[in-house]
């Protein structure tokens, strides 16, 4: 019976160069897995593998010389300790985030919790090709979040509450860009400066700012064949469901104008920065 490795490779079996093994790619969402799925997939990767596993540069988790005859079996005991397969080919593929707020001190907005909605609402959908998201919590970008189709960073807008400043300088120190300026007791804030990255509020001793938390959205990366530092249309985003509109206004225009195996970026290349910058513009604004 001819085998379907179309399917496979959808279901995240990926043909080995050895005859009949798979690298099983389990779907892994932000980076994280818990202990008890970790110790099931240990488990698959010796009864079933060579008793190894490769950690993908997109966290992904693969488990090698999976063999084409033990596939079902193998379905069914990462099911059963709550694993599952991740995906491969044309399709929204797995989302990284780095740790963000949850556990980093430098993060600006809980990188977990968004990737797992980013994965409810888009992954495994069929796209002309590849499309990736990744999140990554502060301008630290430990996750790179400008190499992905849709890059997410976490960031900080801030306000200055003179009542409750005592003129440390510690945030005027703290600023990387040197946004921050202290005359006469006054703090200013030159926001064309500004990459909302929040350190200044996080090292402030008294709360003397005011937080409004928001993203940084970027569009277009790749960093296979060709590097392409995906491109910032709307500076600052702070509203969670704006947020979500871009990134449907996002691959929407993915669907609609990609040629089959072709990354976003040529898409926007092809089709239009313009229309593309247009169509972002008119999901932002549109309430
Ligand atoms: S990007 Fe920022 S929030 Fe994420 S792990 Fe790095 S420092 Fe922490
Ligand atoms: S958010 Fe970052 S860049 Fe902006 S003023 Fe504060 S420390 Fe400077
Ligand atoms: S760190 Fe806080 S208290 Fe110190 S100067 Fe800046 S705003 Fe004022």
């Amino acid at each position: 019976m001819a085998v379907d490795y179309a399917t496979l490779k959808k279901g995240g079996f990926m043909r080995q160069k050895q005859k009949n093994n798979f690298s099983l790619r389990i779907r892994v969402v932000g980076g994280t897995l818990t202990a008890k799925q970790l110790a099931v997939v240990s488990e698959v990767a010796e009864t079933y593998g060579k008793g190894y596993v490769h950690l993908t540069s997109r966290q992904g988790v693969e488990i090698p010389f999976i063999k084409l005859e033990q596939i079902d079996e193998v379905k069914d005991a990462l099911a059963k300790g709550g694993v599952v397969p991740g995906v491969c080919g044309p399709r929204v593929r797995t989302v990284t985030a780095c740790q963000g707020a949850a556990v980093c001190p430098s993060g600006c907005i809980d990188t977990y919790a968004l990737a797992q909605e980013l994965d409810a609402r888009y992954f495994g959908h069929d796209l002309p090709h590849k499309f990736k998201f990744g999140v990554t919590g502060c301008q630290n970008n430990c996750l790179k979040a400008e190499e992905n189709d849709v890059g997410i960073k976490g960031a900080i807008r801030v306000n200055w509450i003179p009542d409750a400043c005592i003129q440390c300088g510690v945030c005027v120190k703290a600023c990387r860009t040197e946004a921050i300026t202290l005359e006469d007791g006054k703090i200013t804030v030159d926001e064309s400066k500004c990459n909302y990255c929040g350190r200044c509020t996080k090292s402030c001793p008294t709360s003397a700012y005011e937080e409004t938390h928001g993203y940084i959205v970027s569009f277009g990366g790749t960093f296979g064949n060709h590097v392409h530092k995906g491109n910032v249309i709307i500076p600052f985003i702070e509203d969670h469901d704006k947020l979500m509109k871009v990134c449907d206004a996002a691959i929407d225009f993915f669907a609609d104008h990609a040629n089959a195996g072709e990354r976003f970026k040529f898409t926007i290349d092809r089709v239009g920065a313009d229309k593309f910058e247009q169509a972002i513009r008119e999901a932002y604004e549109n309430e």
